[in-house]
């Protein structure tokens, strides 16, 4: 059986996308013949934006990448994966804060299924210090973050901001 990878699954919450996630999906397209985009639909964390927000505004951000999918899913992220049919699970790497969380993570999911890997891709050295949170940090309290963020998520983060006050 051939072990070559065609298709890569890239998991996260992307509450919201920013463009530190669309250069990962960017490259990672360009290595894998499908990238699968995986939304978590019920993290621990509470999302900010409802998925099927962040799924339209991811599905925005890559319409001009054919060979890339967006989909929700729930529980195991490995599970998910092997259900797809995709052999490799992409992550992101920023530069000292993701390493022990995702070293952590990728362990965990080589224990449940060693035959799917999980590959890192460095963070652009521009968005080492991008996330969601930092995003909408400053969207919370009005400021510009269109250097971050489509207009399609500052837009949708002012609306959430401007309806919810401050709450997260
Ligand atoms: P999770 O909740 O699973 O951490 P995120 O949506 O925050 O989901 O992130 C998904 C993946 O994208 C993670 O591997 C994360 O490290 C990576 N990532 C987040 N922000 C950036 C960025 N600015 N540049 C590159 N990768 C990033």
């Amino acid at each position: 059986m051939s072990t070559r990878a065609t298709c890569a699954m890239y998991p996260g919450s992307f509450d919201p996308i920013t463009h530190g996630h669309q250069d990962i999906i960017a490259r990672a397209a360009q290595l894998f013949e499908q990238l699968i985009v995986a939304v978590v639909t019920n993290p621990n964390k509470k999302p900010t934006l409802p998925v099927a927000k962040r799924i339209e505004l991811i599905e925005a951000s890559v319409a001009h990448l054919p060979n890339v999918s967006v989909k929700p899913f729930d529980g195991l992220t490995i599970e998910f994966a092997k259900a797809s049919g995709a052999q490799v699970l992409v992550r992101g790497l920023r530069a000292v804060s993701d390493f022990e969380y995702e070293f952590k993570m990728s362990q965990m999911n080589k224990s449940l299924d060693g035959t799917i890997e999980t590959i890192f891709m460095m963070a652009g050295l521009e968005y080492q210090f991008l996330s969601s949170s930092v995003v909408k940090e400053v969207a919370r309290y009005g400021g510009s973050i269109e250097k971050a963020v489509t207009p399609e998520v500052a837009d949708a983060l002012k609306a959430h901001y401007a309806m919810a006050g401050t709450l997260p």
